[in-house]
């Protein structure tokens, strides 16, 4: 059911539409010091996305604060871009969970269709079980996760606890993790 997903663009179109929304909440924010917000996005190369992703796969939306002697950057969170990872975050998730449960999918399908080798594939896991799990946000939020997902579950059991179908419980996902998608922005609570 992943599979399918990961390859339909309508999905990482609904994906664009929810960062373009986080993007207008935190520039309608604005800067810490209170000052207004100018887009400075970066260039980016996403890779293991289908083929007609759309030019606005080519950019992470950020801005820099317009206010002289401060220029604080604000990157929005983003259900697009985990973090600095190159893969894009549906991959980086529903990959990794792709390898996991009872009939994990091979690695050799993965590699053929995402590009995704095996090195990568443990880098991930290790990055979930350990890095994120130890985390502070997943520290925080797994209590809200019932039932309770265990480390060894990541990111697997995480996605299964949405609702919905494939679509759903991906977007689900990548919603519940936007706070670790970036450094410099923290929304309003009750914004999003
Ligand atoms: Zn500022």
């Amino acid at each position: 059911m992943y599979l399918k997903v990961l390859g339909d663009v309508r999905f990482y179109a609904i994906l664009e539409q929810i960062d373009g929304e986080l993007a207008e909440l935190a520039r309608a924010q604005g800067c810490r010091c209170g000052g207004p917000l100018h887009r400075a996005r970066y260039p980016r190369k996403p890779r293991g996305g289908p083929v007609g992703l759309g030019a606005g796969y080519e950019w992470r939306e950020s801005y820099c604060c317009a206010v002289e002697g401060c220029r604080r950057r604000t990157t929005p969170p983003s259900v697009r871009f985990l973090g600095r990872k190159v893969y894009l975050g549906a991959v980086v998730v529903l990959v990794s969970a792709l390898r996991q449960g009872p009939n994990p999918t091979r690695v050799r399908v993965l590699h053929d269709l995402f590009g995704v080798g095996e090195r990568t594939l443990r880098r991930w896991r290790q990055w979930w079980q350990r890095r994120f799990a130890e985390g502070p946000f997943w520290r925080a939020a797994r209590g809200r996760v019932l039932p309770v997902v265990t480390a060894r579950d990541l990111p697997r059991g995480l996605v299964e606890r949405f609702a919905g179908g494939a679509a759903d419980q991906g977007c689900g996902v990548l919603r519940f993790l936007w706070p670790i998608t970036t450094g410099s922005c923290v929304l309003a609570k009750g914004s999003f």
